[in-house]
C-alpha cells in the first residue's frame, strides 16, 4: 500500500505546467487515505503552493536554491534524490514531459529502481498499482506492475483529469538542497518559438502537413487556433519543407500528444505522423484527397482543399462563440 507518494510539479515560463496537476490527481488514486507531497524547484516555488493544494497536495516542498532556475540534469537530480530521501516516499510520479523524460531514468538508475514511462492510466487493484501505457506508437496498450521496487512512473500531459478540492491546506516545506560539483551551468534560455499554447498540453490542436504548400499556407490555420485558443502543430513534411520549426513537429520523432481535438490539415497520415496524435479524443481531417490513410483514423472527414474548409470552419466557429 502506498503512504507516502511524492509528485515532481514543473514550471514553465513562469506558470506551472497542467499536469503538475494531473499527477496529482494519480497520486490520489494510489494513496488510499496516505500522503501527496509535491516537490517544485526553482525560485518562484513559493507562488504555486496554494494551487498545488487545491488540486490535491497535502504538503509542498519548495526547493529554491539558485541553481534550479534552469533545469539541467545534474542538478535536478541532486536536489531530487535529496528530497526523494528525506520525504521517505514510497512511490513517485513525474511528468513525462522533455524535463520528466530526462529527470527520471537517471533517478531510476541512482535508486535501483524500475520506471514505467509515458503513463496514460493509473490505477490501484487488490492494493497493488497498475500502470497503462501505450505501446507499438499507440496501436496497443500494456498493462505494467513493479515486481520489485517503489512504483516509479512518468504520467503523459493531458490524460489524467484534474481534481479541484476548492481549497488548499498543504502545509510548506522550504528545502535547500546541497547542489555540488556542476558541470554545466544554463544562464540563460533563447525559446524557438513563442507560441502562445503549449503544444504538449494544448486541448485543441490544428496541424498543418505539406498540403499548407508554404510557411504562409500556415495562416489560416494559426486564424483557427486562435479562435479555439489552441496551438498549431504540423507533419514532418511541412517540417521538412521549411514550411515551419521542427519544434512543431508531431509524430514518432516529434512531439507526442493527446489533445481533445486535433485537426489534421493537409496531412496524409503517415504511420510515423499518426503515432504522435493517434489518441487524440477528437480527430477531424480535412484533406483533397478521399483516399488519405488520415480519413482511417478521423472521427469526422472533410474531403476538400484546406484553404476553402478552414476560413469557413473559423468563420462560423466566430459566430457560434459570439453567441455564447
Ligand atoms: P504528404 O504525405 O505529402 O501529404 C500531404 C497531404 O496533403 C496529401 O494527403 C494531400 O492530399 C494533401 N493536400 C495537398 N494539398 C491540399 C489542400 N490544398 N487541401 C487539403 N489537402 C491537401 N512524419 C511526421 O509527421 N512526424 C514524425 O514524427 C515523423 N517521423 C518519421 C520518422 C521516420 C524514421 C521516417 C522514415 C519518417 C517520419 N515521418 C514523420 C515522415 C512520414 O513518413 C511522412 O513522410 C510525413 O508525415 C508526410 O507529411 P505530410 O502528410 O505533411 O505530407
Amino acid at each position: 500500500m502506498v503512504r507516502n507518494i511524492l509528485t515532481v510539479a514543473e514550471t514553465r515560463d513562469g506558470s506551472l505546467r497542467n499536469v503538475s496537476l494531473e499527477i496529482l490527481a494519480a497520486a490520489e488514486r494510489l494513496t488510499d487515505g496516505g500522503e501527496i507531497t509535491a516537490v517544485l524547484f526553482g525560485s518562484e516555488s513559493a507562488k504555486y503552493v496554494e494551487v498545488l493544494g487545491q488540486y490535491g497536495a497535502h504538503r509542498v516542498v519548495t526547493v529554491n536554491n539558485r541553481e534550479l532556475d534552469n533545469y539541467t540534469t545534474e542538478a535536478y537530480s541532486q536536489a531530487l534524490l535529496q528530497v526523494i530521501d528525506s520525504v521517505k516516499a514510497d512511490a513517485i510520479l513525474m511528468p513525462h514531459t522533455a524535463l520528466g523524460k530526462d529527470l527520471a531514468p537517471r533517478i531510476a538508475a541512482r535508486l535501483g529502481l524500475g520506471l514505467v514511462s509515458d503513463v496514460t492510466d493509473i490505477k490501484l487493484v487488490d492494493g497493488e498499482v497498475l500502470f497503462t501505457r501505450p505501446i507499438y506508437s499507440g496501436k496497443a496498450f500494456e498493462q505494467k506492475r513493479m515486481v520489485e521496487g517503489i512504483p516509479f512512473a512518468t504520467i503523459r500531459p493531458n490524460n489524467i483529469p484534474i481534481r479541484d478540492t476548492g481549497v488548499s491546506t498543504a502545509v510548506k516545506i522550504e528545502f535547500s538542497a546541497d547542489i555540488k560539483e556542476l558541470r554545466t551551468i544554463i544562464r540563460e534560455v533563447v525559446r524557438k518559438t513563442s507560441g502562445k499554447v503549449d503544444l504538449t498540453e494544448a486541448k485543441v490542436i490544428i496541424s498543418g502537413g505539406r498540403g499548407v504548400k508554404t510557411a504562409e499556407g500556415f495562416a489560416p490555420l494559426q486564424e483557427l487556433a486562435d479562435v479555439l485558443g489552441g496551438a498549431v502543430g504540423a507533419s514532418r513534411g511541412a517540417c521538412d519543407a521549411g514550411y515551419c520549426d521542427y519544434s512543431l513537429q508531431i509524430g514518432q520523432t516529434g512531439k507526442v500528444v493527446t489533445p481533445d481535438l486535433y485537426i489534421a490539415a493537409g496531412i496524409s497520415g503517415a504511420i510515423q505522423h499518426l503515432a504522435g496524435m493517434s489518441n487524440s479524443k477528437v480527430i477531424v481531417a480535412i484533406n483533397k484527397d478521399p483516399e488519405a490513410p488520415i480519413f482511417q483514423v478521423a472521427d469526422y472527414g472533410i474531403v476538400g482543399d484546406l484553404f476553402e474548409v478552414l476560413p469557413m470552419l473559423t468563420e462560423e466557429l466566430k459566430q457560434m462563440l459570439c453567441k455564447v
